[in-house]
């Protein structure tokens, strides 16, 4: 019994196995940037703007050194400066907070809705005279109803920067997020959806002025090799990331949609189990599952039956923003953000990554139903 529960582990993520089949390509694509010594802003890192734009149906992308950069570049890029209020939600990675954090804004929370997002019927409330920006994060790799979002930043005359870090590929009403806003903002840490081997970031947008920006910006201010136009830090992406991302951008629409189908497994076997809730799937939307979402009873329980069965689970959130070590200066309290801080309690993320088998997917919805049957 206990030599098949080691052979039957499922762990949350699983990047060896990932890498272990384009392990030679991926040599191979190292070894040419080795060979070639253009290790910083190499034709590589042109060539994976080029193709990334294209995937998102943008002009520009700028590659950058993090998620969190490119989020801060956005935000500085925009005019965001110390006293602006931005708009966004409680129940991100704590970067979608650091962001407006870090430049000396005030970050103004949104209560979420369902499907783990800002609810845009709570943004108006939030507007005020210093709001610069609205953030809308596709947390889980759903898009957020943008129609709505983008209705509100028009009236206003906010920029919306989005919090793309989850989604790539995700689309909303047949459109790819990070297109709609001013920019749009895109993390390529090893646990994305499309992962570098170290950290990485990219920003898109449309408009020529704020590309030629943030292509200065992240290149400590620099217009030309002797020309420094304003201050600021270092954020390139590498050209070896770059030719990484490269390869695995073959794959990433074949990775997207096993991830997909991964997810349709476990909304019809999980369906109809009354402690745990599922967000639905909008017909207006495609959502690429960085992470598999469920709201479970007595949550930590199961997590801790799965584990003892070799199913690997994660939380993502346990703490909200607002209830953080750092964040609890920003003036809110337990009760601020009612749907946020349940979520924080009852949500747990199940392995939704490429390569599962559906062996590995049965064993993990069959322990689920053991759980709430018998214990
Ligand atoms: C991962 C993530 C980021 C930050 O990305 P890094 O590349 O880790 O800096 C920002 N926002 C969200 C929602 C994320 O999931």
């Amino acid at each position: 019994m206990q030599k098949q529960l080691e052979i039957n582990q499922i762990p949350f993520v699983n990047l060896k196995s990932q890498h272990a089949f384009m392990k030679s390509e991926l040599l191979i694509a190292i070894g040419e940037v080795i060979d070639g010594g253009d290790f910083i802003l190499g034709e590589q890192v042109a060539e994976f703007e080029r193709q990334f734009a294209q995937l998102c149906g943008v002009r520009y992308a700028i590659g950058v050194n993090s998620g969190t950069d490119a989020l801060i570049l956005a935000l500085k890029a925009i005019g965001v400066r110390s006293g602006d209020e931005v708009i966004t939600v409680p129940n991100s990675f704590v970067a979608s907070t650091t962001c407006i954090r870090v430049l000396g804004g005030r970050p103004i929370f949104v209560d979420v809705g369902a499907d783990y997002n800002i609810d845009p019927s709570q943004i108006a409330d939030a507007i005020t005279s210093k709001t610069k920006a609205i953030i809308p994060v596709h947390l889980t790799g759903r898009p957020c109803n943008m129609e709505p979002i983008l209705a509100i930043a028009k009236e206003k005359g906010i920029a919306v920067v989005e919090d793309a870090a989850q989604a790539v590929l995700a689309e909303y009403q047949g459109q790819p997020v990070g297109s709609f806003g001013t920019v749009g903002c895109f993390s390529l840490h090893p646990l994305k959806n499309l992962n570098a081997c170290g950290d990485g970031g990219v920003l898109v947008t449309d408009n020529p002025e704020l590309y030629d920006k943030l292509k200065i910006m992240r290149n400590t201010g620099l217009r030309s090799r002797d020309d420094c136009v304003l201050w600021s830090h270092n954020s390139r992406l590498d050209t070896l990331q770059a030719a990484i991302l490269l390869v695995k951008l073959r794959y990433l629409h074949e990775w997207t949609q096993q991830r997909r189908e991964n997810a349709r497994y476990y909304q019809t076997q999980l369906d109809g189990i009354s402690q745990i809730q599922i967000p639905p799937e909008r017909e207006w939307e495609k959502c690429v599952y960085h992470t598999f979402v469920i709201l479970a009873e007595r949550r930590d329980e199961l997590c801790q039956f799965l584990r003892e069965r070799g199913i690997g689970t994660a939380i993502h959130y346990p703490v909200p923003i607002h209830l953080s070590t750092a964040g609890r200066e920003l003036g809110y309290t337990e009760g601020s953000f009612p749907v946020a801080e349940m979520q924080s309690q009852q949500t747990l993320s199940l392995p939704i990554y490429q390569g599962l088998t559906v062996e590995q997917l049965e064993q993990v919805c069959h322990n689920i139903k053991l759980f709430y049957l018998y214990v």
